[in-house]
């Protein structure tokens, strides 16, 4: 900002003068109402507001809404023992950066109150308790109109340009087994999953083997229950210590930051490799991981653990770009594995039965408790839900690199499908991801709104092409 700071004061005569307070008050009680916003951000968690701060650097009116009830809830709202598995340094948000004191990996409720804090003095307009229903694109007038629930008050937003950040961690893939209807136990998602406290002593079942039931089965046995992992397929796993060390900690770590590059800089350097290339430079860190901790992969394989490194070695920040899933960073769940403390088979799931699980190998796992740790489905999702299917399957698949390996089909598209760019849906757009893609693409993203309301043309090299369906 620098020389564009605001005045705050207004020194000077004026009979008419508000004050900043009021002025806030003018504008919440009428955006939305007596004037409609440029942009709508459907989805307030870090990726909304986010862009919604920068938006309104830029001087764009913007809404966001988000159903939960407070800034922060989605990640309020997910399992107690939930940590972010990426250190301070890569998560900063625009503008304001963590203070000094703030935690290598912060706890999930700390980061919704920054959330929440981050929202008021960054001046959001934020509509919480508010869920979009439906949104269509009124060619004639040229405008959205989208449909909220407000706290229970219908209300229709007119903007010219629509945005989903809804994230691409928050539509349940919740898998159909037979016999899911019998089972006389508890059954959730793991985004339903509270934590452990009430399941000291149960037995409890947990399909899947990546992120979530890594840190739900360690925090489940802390808590006193029997807990079995059902390991589908290959899983990569990472220590976080090493991945600290070899893959992040030369742009985002303390030592980055002596040596000179700040979270800015680190940004810059690291979206100057081409995602063409980018794999070569990440499998020489999973080689160097791979060796240095070559006891720890061969004891988790000595316990029954399917390992993989991505399709071609290049491990855990591949695998996240081209699918966003199929990765644990170990905090110490896979010890506890090692151990056998956490129970572990591999294997298909058949049926659920009335007591428990049974697997294709006839294996029957009895059960108190089945949380589904199976993963999210795309943002197509939530478009095919608020626009309809029509324009789901036009814009085709959000996320990934065409990049030909497992859940990234190809041809090679050069960035990421549909984020942060034009679609084939005029005036609908894509915004999420991690946090480190949430700070750095949010300035794009912003920057070609702020042109299109300013009626500035800024053509982009071709037009994402569909090759794949949005469902
Ligand atoms: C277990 C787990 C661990 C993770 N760890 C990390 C980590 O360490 N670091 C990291 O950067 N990322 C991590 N992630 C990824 C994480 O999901 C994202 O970084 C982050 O939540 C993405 O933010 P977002 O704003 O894009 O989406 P979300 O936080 O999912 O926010 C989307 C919001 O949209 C709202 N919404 C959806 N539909 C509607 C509607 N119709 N109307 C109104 N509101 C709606 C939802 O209520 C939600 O609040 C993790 C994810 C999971 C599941």
């Amino acid at each position: 900002m620098s020389e564009r700071r605001p005045m705050g004061a207004e020194h000077g005569q004026d009979t008419n003068r508000k004050s900043w307070l009021e002025k806030r008050e003018d504008e919440a009680r009428d955006l939305g109402y007596g004037i409609q916003p440029f942009t709508v951000i459907i989805g307030g968690g870090q990726g909304g507001i986010a862009l919604g701060a920068r938006l309104r650097q830029l001087g764009v009116p913007t809404i966001i809404v988000e159903k939960n009830d407070r800034p922060g809830d989605s990640w309020r709202k997910r399992y107690k023992s939930l940590c972010l598995h990426d250190p301070v340094w890569y998560d900063h948000l625009p503008y304001i950066p963590f203070p000094a004191n703030w935690p290598v990996f912060s706890p999930k409720d700390k980061i919704g109150d920054w959330l929440e804090m981050y929202t008021r003095v960054m001046e959001l307009n934020y509509w919480s308790r508010t869920t979009a229903k439906s949104a269509r694109f009124d060619q004639e007038k040229g405008e959205w109109e989208i449909v909220v629930d407000r706290d229970g008050e219908e209300v229709t937003l007119r903007p010219k340009e629509l945005i989903f950040a809804t994230g691409m961690s928050a539509k349940p893939n919740m898998p159909q087994f037979p016999g899911m209807d019998r089972f006389k136990g508890e059954q959730q998602h793991s985004s339903q999953h509270p934590g452990p406290d009430a399941y000291a002593g149960k037995k409890v079942v947990v399909i899947g083997s990546n992120n979530s039931a890594h840190d739900i089965c360690a925090a489940l046995y802390e808590g006193g229950a029997d807990v079995t992992m059902v390991q589908r397929s290959t899983t990569h796993i990472v220590r976080s210590e090493p991945l600290m060390k070899h893959g992040l900690g030369s742009l985002y770590s303390e030592q980055a930051v002596k040596s000179g590059i700040d979270t800015h800089k680190a940004d810059m350097i690291f979206a100057s490799i081409p995602y063409r290339i980018l794999h070569e430079f990440q499998i020489p860190i999973y080689e160097k991981i791979k060796e240095v901790d070559a006891d720890f992969y061969a004891a988790l394989e000595k316990a029954g653990f399917q390992l993989d490194w991505g399709a071609d070695g290049s491990g855990l920040f591949m695998k996240y770009l081209r699918r966003g899933s199929g990765y644990y960073i170990d905090v110490g769940a896979s010890q506890l594995i090692i151990d056998g403390k956490i129970k572990l088979k591999a294997g298909q799931v058949e049926e659920i039965t009335e007591t428990g699980v049974r697997l294709a190998d006839g294996t029957e796992l009895p059960a108190d408790l089945i949380v589904y740790a199976t993963g999210y489905g795309s943002m197509n999702g939530w478009v095919a839900d608020l626009v309809g299917q029509d324009a789901a399957d036009m814009v085709g698949k959000v996320w990934g690199l065409g990049s030909d390996t497992p859940k990234d089909p190809g041809p090679w598209e050069g960035e990421q499908r549909n984020m942060w760019k034009p679609t084939q849906v005029e005036h609908l757009w894509f915004h999420g991801g991690n946090l480190h893609q949430s700070r750095h693409y949010s300035l794009y993203l912003a920057l070609q709104l702020k042109a299109r309301m300013e009626n500035i043309p800024t053509p982009v090299w071709g037009l994402q092409e569909t090759h794949h369906l949005g469902r």
